[in-house]
C-alpha cells in the first residue's frame, strides 16, 4: 500500500475503495482517495474515451466550446459597429457567401459561414485530449483503471463485465472495502409516437449534416442552452415548452427577462406547447403539436430531464434503497442504507452540478480516508450554490429567488437595474443586461443574487463568495466598483 494514511490497518480486500463510474464524481474521489494512500481501483463502461463522464464527454465542455462558437456570429455582425469590415471578395472556398461586398448596405456585407464538420473535428480532438489528460491523472496517482461494466454483486464485491482479447465477452470479480457509486444520470425522453425519431443531448454534438431547422423540446437547462447555441450558430431553432414560462425554480423576473431576450435573438419559444406524435416525411420531420398546429425540422432534441443510472447495477440484490425517482438515497455522508456502499453525484438525484458531484466526492473521501495533511474535514452545503445557464445572454445567479427569499424571510428588500451594456452602445445589438440583488431587510444580508447579461456565469462566480460569507448590504455599499464594468452595478444599487 501506497503511504496508508495515519492509523490505516490494509484489509484483506483487493481495494479500499472501489469506485463505478469516471466521471466527475467518480473521478474525484478515486483521485483523492489515491493521494491520501488507499488502493483504490475505477471502472469506467465507456472505456479511456468516457473518462471525465458527461461533462467532458457529452455535457459542460462540449457544450461551452459550441456556446464559444455560437458567440462569435453575433461578434462578427457587432464588429461592424466598432468599425470592422471583412474585405470582399473573399474566395467562396475561404468560407464566406460568394457576391456579398464589404462596406455595402447590412444585407450585403461579407457574412462568414460555419464549418460545422470543423467545428464538430476541433471539438472531438480537445475532449479526446481531455480523456487523457483523466486518464494520466487517475494512473499517476496510482489508481487501477478498469474499463468495462460494473454491477454489484456483494456489500463489498464488483463484477466486471469485460471483453477479452478476442472480442469474447469476459467477467472479473473484485472486492473492496468500501464500494462508491457514481455512475451519473441519462436523458430521460417520455413515450409518444414517433420517439425513435427524437435525439437527445448526448447525441446532438456530432448531428450530421448541420440542423437548418431544429425543433427543442423542454424549458430546463438544456433545452434553453441549446436554443441559444443553435440559434448562434445560424439554425432556425423553435422550442416547446410545456408550461408558462422556461426556467422553473429560477427568479421569476429572471426567467421573463431571459426568455424576451431569447426570442429578440431570434428564437421561436412557444410557451404551453407539447408535442403529440413526430413523422418522417420528404420534407423532414413532421411535429403535430397540441391544438392542430405542426412544426417541421431536420432534427428534434428532447431535453427533457434525465434520470439515475442504476440499471444493471445490482443495487436490488444487495439491498440499495432507491427514492421515487430511481435516485441512489443517501445519507448527509453519502452513505447508502448498505453501510460499505456510498453514492455521490447524479445518481443521487440531488443537485445535478459537476462542482457539486466534486464536492460531495472529496466529502466522502475526507470522511473514509480522513482529510489532505492540514487540512480540516470537509462537509456540504447546499444553499448559496452558485449556477449559470450558459442562453445567450447568460443567466447567473445564487441564493433565493425573490419568491423564495419572501417566504423564508418575509421582510425583504430587492434592488434592481436593468441596462444596455456599454458594449451595445456601439454594437448594435439591442441585447439588455438585468441585475437584482434580494436583501432580508431585518438582518440587511444579500440572500439571493441574479442576472442575465454577458458573462454572468464568470460574474456571480466571485459574488457567490460573498454571499456564502453572509455579506450583508451594507458591505456591498461599501465595496469599491470596478469601472467600467456591468458587475460594478452589483455595488452601486441604491
Ligand atoms: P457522470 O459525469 O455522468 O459520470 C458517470 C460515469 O459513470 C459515466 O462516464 C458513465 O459512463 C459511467 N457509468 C455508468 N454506469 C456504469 C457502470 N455500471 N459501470 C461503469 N461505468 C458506469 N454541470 C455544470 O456544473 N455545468 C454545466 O455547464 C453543465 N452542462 C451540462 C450540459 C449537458 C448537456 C449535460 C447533460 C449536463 C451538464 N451538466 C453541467 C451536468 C454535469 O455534467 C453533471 O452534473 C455531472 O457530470 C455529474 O457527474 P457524475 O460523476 O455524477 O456523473
Ligand atoms: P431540467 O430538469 O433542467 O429540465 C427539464 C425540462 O423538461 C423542464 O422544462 C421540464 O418541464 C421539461 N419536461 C420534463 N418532462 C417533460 C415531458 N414529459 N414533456 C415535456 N416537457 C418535459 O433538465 P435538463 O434535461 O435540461 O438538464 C438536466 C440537469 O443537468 C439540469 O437540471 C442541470 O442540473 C444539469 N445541467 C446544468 C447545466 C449548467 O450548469 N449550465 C447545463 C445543462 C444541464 P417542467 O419545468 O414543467 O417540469
Amino acid at each position: 500500500m501506497r503511504g496508508s494514511p495515519p492509523g490505516y490497518v490494509m484489509s484483506a480486500f483487493d481495494f479500499d475503495l472501489f469506485v463505478i463510474g469516471g466521471g466527475s464524481g467518480g473521478v474525484r474521489a478515486a483521485r483523492m482517495a489515491a493521494q491520501r494512500g488507499a488502493r483504490v481501483a475505477l471502472a469506467e463502461m465507456l472505456g479511456p474515451d468516457g473518462l471525465g463522464g458527461t461533462c467532458v464527454n457529452v455535457g459542460c465542455i462540449p457544450k461551452k466550446l459550441y456556446s464559444y462558437a455560437a458567440h462569435y456570429a453575433a461578434a462578427f455582425e457587432e464588429s461592424h459597429g466598432y468599425g470592422w469590415e471583412f474585405p470582399a471578395p473573399f474566395p467562396a472556398a475561404q468560407g464566406v457567401l460568394p457576391g456579398a461586398v464589404a462596406g455595402g448596405p447590412a444585407d450585403q456585407r461579407v457574412k462568414p459561414v460555419l464549418d460545422w464538420a470543423r467545428l464538430k473535428a476541433n471539438r472531438a480532438h480537445e475532449i479526446a485530449r481531455l480523456n487523457g489528460v483523466y486518464d494520466n491523472l487517475l494512473r499517476g496517482s496510482g489508481v487501477t483503471v478498469l474499463n468495462g461494466f460494473a454491477r454489484i454483486e456483494g456489500p463489498n464485491t464488483v463484477g466486471l463485465a469485460t471483453l477479452n482479447a478476442d472480442g469474447s465477452p469476459g467477467h472479473q470479480t473484485f472486492t473492496a472495502a468500501h464500494l462508491l457509486i457514481a455512475t451519473g444520470g441519462t436523458p430521460h425522453v417520455p413515450h409518444f409516437t414517433g420517439r425513435e425519431f427524437v435525439i437527445t443531448s448526448d447525441a446532438v454534438f456530432d448531428l450530421e449534416p448541420f440542423p437548418r431547422r431544429l425543433l427543442i423540446v423542454g424549458g430546463g437547462y438544456i433545452a434553453c442552452e441549446f436554443a441559444s447555441i443553435f440559434n448562434g450558430l445560424g439554425a432556425a431553432v423553435t422550442q416547446l415548452y410545456r408550461g408558462e414560462q422556461v426556467l422553473r425554480g429560477f427568479d421569476d423576473e429572471i426567467r421573463h427577462f431571459a426568455a424576451a431576450e431569447m426570442v429578440k435573438s431570434g428564437i421561436d419559444l412557444r410557451l404551453n406547447a407539447d408535442v403529440v406524435c413526430v413523422h418522417q416525411t420528404d420534407e423532414g420531420l413532421r411535429v403535430d403539436l397540441e391544438g392542430g398546429s405542426q412544426v417541421l425540422a431536420d432534427a428534434v432534441l428532447y431535453a427533457t430531464g434525465r434520470v439515475p443510472n442504476v440499471q444493471g447495477l445490482g443495487l436490488d440484490t444487495v439491498g440499495v434503497a432507491l427514492g421515487a425517482k430511481g435516485e441512489v438515497r443517501v445519507d448527509e455522508h453519502y452513505r447508502t442504507n448498505v453501510p460499505s456502499i456510498y453514492a455521490v453525484g447524479d445518481v443521487t438525484g440531488r443537485v445535478q452540478l459537476t462542482p457539486v458531484a466534486l464536492g460531495e466526492a472529496m466529502v466522502v473521501v475526507d470522511a473514509l480516508f480522513g482529510p489532505a495533511a492540514g487540512k480540516v474535514q470537509r462537509s456540504m452545503g447546499y444553499d448559496f450554490i452558485p449556477t449559470a445557464v450558459f442562453t445567450h445572454p447568460n443567466i447567473g445567479t445564487v441564493g433565493l429567488t425573490e419568491a423564495q427569499a419572501r417566504e423564508r424571510h418575509g421582510d425583504i428588500t430587492v434592488f434592481r437595474s436593468e441596462f444596455k451594456a456599454l458594449r451595445h452602445t456601439l454594437s448594435g445589438s439591442s441585447e439588455r443586461t438585468l441585475m437584482k440583488l434580494i436583501v432580508d431587510t431585518a438582518s440587511d444580508r444579500v440572500v439571493g443574487l441574479h442576472m442575465v447579461g454577458a458573462e454572468a456565469g464568470e460574474i456571480v462566480q466571485g459574488f457567490a463568495v460573498a454571499l456564502k460569507a453572509g455579506a450583508t448590504k451594507a458591505v456591498f455599499d461599501a465595496t469599491i466598483g470596478i469601472h467600467p464594468t456591468a458587475a460594478e452595478e452589483f455595488v452601486t444599487m441604491r
